[in-house]
């Protein structure tokens, strides 16, 4: 069964973020079935998901209660065109989302992933002021942030190993320095620059992207929240939107439900997507003001509309997902256990700290990273911890020589222990 799937999957899929030559020795793990943060294979073995199958899963694989809602939603109705209908998920979900998120944020567009909000989110920034009548077509994004892989949220982002190749085909982006590390000083410097950026090309920007407090593709690399404050102040002021790109740290990733809460912010645009349906389905949102919406409100000659869209934009069985998602946070104190499980984690640190090959350590609520140093990038040295964790029955999957922990909310105290104890025999025994 395993090794004709396998071969079978090699035959005919094309798998993402992924050489796939790497196969000939790396072995594909064919996935029988999930239950809270293990999955399991076909051979008898299980895996602790400390990456939350790329961040999206926050309470467990095969959740009972998101299951119920998904069962009952696929009887009633799985999908409908959301232009000229609407449905129950869609609207009971905007008006929770709205009440959730920072006061201010009236609107909801939904679409169907990441990259398709931040594509939606660009558009309707500069759409704003092209309806207001002032050409901004410049997108300025923080140095190292990481919006996802579509030609327009590529054009936003600074990792390099996925951007270089494609660099003729995007559009005009430049960046500002993210600060250096946590510290309130490195927030300041900066802001400086940001001031000092905008001061000199403020009139061509449309909008400042930013992941809040965590850049996730970029490292697990964490700043300060006097950073996402000030930079609210400089854009305001500038006629800047600024868009939060909290697709990754939404949803309690930061410690609070939304980073933004952290600086007491609101932006103009704030994206949700992965955490949202608890990991089960494709959705994304994307929040904005009356403000904003307003200026595209007008009589259709008028020419103002926003006319972008998704077939499975607000798809029903997703919405379902993240409804039941949201009741699952209102019903138990997730954040009040995170913050447990969090400091559990930090106290169990200073042993990877102590190791000669860890430059630094650093966690921002239910993220934690371990940052090696002394490494070539052509020794793969994440691929290494990779397989180490595969063979001790913990997925791992490190961001260059980053090693991090983002595992659902459910995991218990055990399985932290397991989770860490594997990641520091995987990086001692380099
Ligand atoms: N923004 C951020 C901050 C992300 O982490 C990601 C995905 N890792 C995206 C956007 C893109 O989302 P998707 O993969 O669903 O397109």
């Amino acid at each position: 069964m395993n090794k004709t799937m396998i071969k079978e999957d090699l035959q005919h899929i094309w798998h993402p973020c992924t050489q796939m030559k790497d196969h000939e020795t790396l072995p594909l793990i064919p996935i029988k079935s999930g239950k809270g943060v293990y999955l399991f294979d076909f051979e008898g073995n299980r895996y602790i998901d400390a990456i939350s199958s790329w961040w999206v899963n926050i309470f467990g694989h095969a959740n009972p209660k998101i299951n119920e809602k998904v069962k009952k939603q696929l009887d009633t109705l799985e999908h409908v065109i959301l232009a000229g209908f609407t449905h129950e998920p869609a609207v009971t979900l905007a008006k929770r989302l709205v009440a959730l998120t920072p006061e201010g944020l009236q609107k909801v567009f939904f679409a169907d992933n990441g990259s398709s909000a931040v594509e939606v989110a660009l558009k309707m920034s500069y759409h704003y002021h092209r309806n207001r009548g002032e050409n901004r077509s410049l997108f300025l994004s923080l140095t190292n942030s990481y919006h996802g892989e579509t030609l327009g949220a590529l054009s936003v982002g600074d990792v390099q190993l996925y951007k270089e190749t494609y660099e003729p085909l995007l559009i005009a982006c430049i960046q500002t320095p993210v600060p250096k590390d946590q510290s309130r000083q490195s927030a300041r410097e900066a802001l400086e620059a940001l001031s000092d950026l905008l001061d000199q090309r403020g009139k061509e920007i449309a909008a400042l992207i930013l992941e809040p407090l965590i850049q996730g593709a970029g490292g697990m690399h964490m700043y300060h929240p006097d950073y996402l404050k000030g930079a609210r102040v400089l854009t305001k002021a500038h006629g800047i939107h600024l868009i939060a790109d909290e697709i990754m740290t939404g949803f309690g990733r930061t410690g609070t439900m939304f980073g933004c809460e952290q600086a007491g912010i609101t932006p103009d645009f704030m994206l949700l997507s992965k955490g949202l349906t608890g990991g089960y389905l494709p959705l994304s949102v994307v929040m904005t003001t009356d403000e904003v919406y307003s200026a595209f409100y007008c009589d259709y000659n008028e020419h103002k509309a926003f006319l972008h869209s998704h077939s499975y934009t607000g798809n029903p069985l997703a919405c379902s997902a993240a409804l039941a998602t949201l009741d699952i946070f209102e019903s138990e104190d997730i954040l009040g256990n995170n913050k447990k499980k969090s400091a559990y984690i930090a106290e169990k640190l200073d042993r990877f700290t102590a190791l000669s090959n860890v430059k630094e350590v650093r966690q921002t609520g239910m993220v934690t990273a371990i940052e090696l140093e002394g490494y070539r990038a052509e020794e793969r040295i994440g691929l290494k911890v990779y397989e180490y964790g595969l063979k001790h029955g913990v997925l791992l999957r490190p961001l260059g020589p980053v090693i991090y922990f983002m595992p659902p909310y459910v995991i218990s105290y055990e399985e932290i222990d397991t989770m860490m104890e594997v990641a520091f025999e995987g990086i001692r025994s380099l």
